[in-house]
């Protein structure tokens, strides 16, 4: 067979030569051990937590290393892609502080490597599809659909490993003749490569998470290029990651089954094989046991799904990096206030069976996050979340923006900070309240009666003096508890319950009722101070008319 002349044939449009794109796209100069990486994902609309674990593995190891990050958009499957697809990547990623150096970009193309979408590169993995054709690694292959369903059924009944391969390969070795006929046709082909590989033969090889793994060789003539000339996964992630200039490849465990093909391709095609990091799947507890999140079944998959929540970006982050590398919260604990850039990341740390995501830590972890900021940052981030996802309620937020920082102020700050917002979703609960908009209308224990409750209210209100400090507030609290024939002292009021009403608790929590509308809520006396004086008393006149 005379390989230059079917090369010549399947890709007369190809002038350009593999030496001149080499020329083109030069090895970088960086810094020895600087690790340049990427994020490769198909824009299916869909952002989910996986891409963000693997993505920020791939950004601790480029940036730590003084390397270089890239996006490139691998828009192969035209059938998946959805129209704003990769805006809404980059926008996502970029919600989650993963900064690109280079790639795919919301105004087009940034960098020196490029283009850093897969569709425009279609000249450039023909160059390779021809120089392959014409050192017979490659062939056309014309086989249709039934022809390889039959194939496939023979396989199954002769319990034969499917695939195409060894004397399966039924267009391994046609003569350029009939290729030329075939062509002449117009039959569609697709570029196959010629697999020199066996079964029979294992090697060693080592993976940075996964570790030393024993790989057998491929035997399987896979597809280089599909019928409209694009080029599948396998020989577009050869191409661009040598082209671009790739040294570790960060990516799922789902490519574990091909990485055989993968290692064999670049060493047909004369390329260094950069070092691979695969990642293992995310998972989750389903009753007693471990599955894989599932897009259909989880929408905590999605990352839409954590900001709609509103965790602030810094929790999610912080999750994943306690995801990631089992030692840093250890870190964290050693060192609360560090930027977690500064922690030192490590792939060997990752757990090469995967991870299991943990709805409760990643609510721990955010209330923490949460409790570590002050009242301002607070605000920022409130009043962002809420102008998405609640307008109305944004809209009190920010009517009086000193009264909101106020509120946000309780509990903040000090040794031991509140910890109980775990998501700007939860805020409403906690603190809607202050805002009569969302106050809700009193309703007091049924144990005591109506003309008790007004009567405890009455005498707050008759002594009332928003100038009090706390202590003199609560000394009137006592005092209305004991002339009402409640008590203060609640040992005497365990030991002996029928002699008293009531206790100090009882009274306040009708104070509490007709200020806040809950039983639960941050301290009274500081409540009322930020209401102020004409509100509490409002409110406290409103929960009286009520009972009456
Ligand atoms: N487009 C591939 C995916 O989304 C990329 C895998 C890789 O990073 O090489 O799974």
């Amino acid at each position: 067979m005379d390989y230059q002349a079917l090369a010549a044939l399947l890709f007369p449009h190809i002038t350009q030569t593999p030496e001149q794109l080499e020329e083109r796209f030069p090895p970088r100069q960086l810094p020895e051990g600087a690790v340049v990486t990427r994020m490769a994902p198909s824009p299916t609309g869909f952002v989910h937590l996986g891409n963000l674990v693997q993505g920020l593995t791939a950004e601790r190891m480029a940036h730590q290393s003084g390397g270089v990050l890239f996006l490139r958009v691998e828009d192969t499957d035209a059938k998946r892609e959805v129209p704003g697809a990769v805006e809404v990547l980059i926008q996502t990623l970029k919600h989650y502080g993963i900064h690109f150096d280079e790639g795919a970009t919301m105004d087009g193309d940034n960098g020196d490597y490029g283009p850093y979408r897969q569709r425009q590169r279609a000249q450039i993995y023909h160059v390779y599809a021809k120089k392959l054709v014409s050192q017979g690694m490659a062939y056309p292959c014309f086989c249709t659909e039934e022809e390889l369903a039959a194939m496939r059924e023979r396989q199954e009944a002769n319990k034969e490993t499917t695939g195409y391969y060894g004397k399966y390969a039924m267009w391994r070795d046609r003569s350029l003749e009939e290729v030329r006929e075939k062509l002449a046709a117009g039959a569609p082909w697709v570029l196959r490569f010629r697999s020199t590989g066996s079964i029979e033969n294992q090697f060693k090889f080592d993976d940075l998470v996964k570790g030393k793994l024993t790989i057998t060789e491929n035997d399987v003539d896979h597809v280089l290029l599909k019928s409209d000339g694009i080029p599948t996964y396998h020989f577009a992630h050869a191409v661009d990651d040598h082209l671009m200039r790739t040294t570790h490849v960060v990516r799922g465990d789902e490519w574990l089954p091909t990485l055989p093909f993968h290692i064999q391709l670049f060493q047909a095609l004369g390329f260094k094989l950069p070092k691979y990091v695969h990642i293992g799947p995310l998972m989750k507890m389903d009753g007693a046991s471990k599955r894989k999140l599932s897009k259909r079944k989880d929408p905590e998959l999605a990352l839409t799904f954590y900001k709609a929540q509103g965790f602030p970006v810094a929790a999610v982050y912080e999750y994943v990096m306690t995801l990631l590398n089992s030692n840093y919260e250890d870190w964290r604990r050693a060192n609360p206030t560090a930027d977690a850039t500064t922690f030192k990341f490590s792939p060997k740390k990752l757990n090469p069976a995967g991870n299991l995501f943990d709805y409760a830590k990643l609510t721990d972890v955010s209330k923490n996050e949460i409790a570590k900021m002050d009242a301002a940052q607070v605000y920022t981030l409130l009043t962002q979340w809420a102008e998405e996802f609640d307008p109305a309620f944004a809209a009190c937020l920010e009517r009086d923006s000193a009264y909101t920082t106020a509120i946000l102020a309780i509990g903040r700050g000090g040794k031991k900070p509140r910890k109980d917002l775990a998501t700007w979703a939860e805020a409403k609960g906690y603190m809607g309240f202050f805002f009569d908009e969302y106050l809700d209308a009193p309703v007091f224990d049924e144990k005591f009666s109506k003309d008790t409750v007004i009567d405890a209210l009455e005498r707050f209100l008759s002594t009332f003096d928003i100038s009090d400090d706390a202590a003199t507030w609560f000394d009137k609290v006592k005092a209305i508890t004991t002339d009402m024939g409640f008590t203060t002292d609640m040992k005497a009021y365990k030991a002996d319950p029928a002699a008293y009403k009531g206790t100090v608790a009882d009274v306040s929590t009708f104070l509490r009722v007709a200020v806040t509308g809950k039983t639960n809520s941050p301290d009274l006396y500081t409540v009322m101070q930020l209401l102020g004086r004409q509100r509490t008393t409002a409110r406290i006149q409103a929960a009286i008319d009520s009972l009456k």
